[in-house]
């Protein structure tokens, strides 16, 4: 009855460092069909246990810059002295095949696709308070005292752009934000503007049905 819009929905999420973007968005795609997280290239070296191709495609910044030159990124910025950006390819064929696409990315990222693609959702992940999002980032043992030190800091900053997207996750217990994130999706399916067209049957063939009804007994109503 309703053809609705079936390519899949751009999910951009973004939050301050350590608030549990990726915690949440890999879980969410452990319980969801047709849900892809795109891997995003940086300039920055990996984390102990981070894998090439896996968690972000690792080159150096002289690589970097050609692939901006190239036109490779759909988007990308500069975070605390180093490169990251969405790799074009792939995005729209997924997106096409009603595959929904996470990009989890940055603020200067989010309102480049903001500009770009207006009818994508966009999810801020809030830690529940400033300490917490301290102990989240210690706790994650991948950051020096100094680069725990700048990306609070850019914390700060960047909670401060949270009006620009359309939902905001308090990120408490991570089942609790993963549900959450998924009812904003399958709410954001249901919008009416992802509706391309009403088919209804003809009103008139039903009321002559009813009409013709011989089994229906006015009797048999009750107030
Ligand atoms: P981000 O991707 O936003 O930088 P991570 O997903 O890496 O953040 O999470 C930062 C750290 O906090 C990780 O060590 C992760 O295991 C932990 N963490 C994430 N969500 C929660 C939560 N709800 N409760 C406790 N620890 C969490
Ligand atoms: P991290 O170094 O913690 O993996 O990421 C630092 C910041 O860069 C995070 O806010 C993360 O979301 C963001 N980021 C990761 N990939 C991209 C990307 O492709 N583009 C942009 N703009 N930001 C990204």
């Amino acid at each position: 009855m309703l053809k609705v819009n079936g390519n899949g929905l751009l999910i951009v999420v973004s939050g301050p460092s350590g608030a549990g973007k990726d915690t949440i968005c890999k879980n969410l795609v452990d319980i969801t069909d047709n849900t892809w997280i795109s891997i995003s290239m940086t300039s920055r070296s990996p984390r102990n246990g981070e894998v090439e191709g896996k968690d972000y495609f690792f080159v150096t910044r002289e690589e970097f810059e050609e692939k901006i030159e190239e036109e490779k990124f759909l988007e990308y910025a500069m975070y605390n002295n180093n490169y990251y950006g969405t790799p074009k390819d792939k995005i729209e064929d997924y997106l096409n095949s009603g595959i929904d696409v996470i990009l989890v990315i940055d603020i200067q990222g989010a309102i480049n696709i903001k500009k770009l693609i207006p009818s994508a959702l966009f999810i801020f992940i809030m830690p529940p308070d400033m300490k917490t999002l301290k102990q989240r980032l210690i706790g994650r043992k991948t950051e020096t005292k100094e680069k725990v030190i700048e990306r609070f800091q850019t914390a700060y900053n960047e909670i401060n752009h949270l009006k620009k997207y359309n939902y905001v996750v308090v990120n408490d217990e991570v089942d609790n934000a993963v549900s959450k994130v998924q009812a904003i999706i399958k709410a954001e399916k249901c919008r009416v503007d992802r509706i391309e067209e009403i088919h209804l049957d003809n009103k008139e063939e039903i009321i002559h049905e009813i009409l013709m009804d011989n089994d229906f007994n006015n009797d048999e109503m009750r107030i």
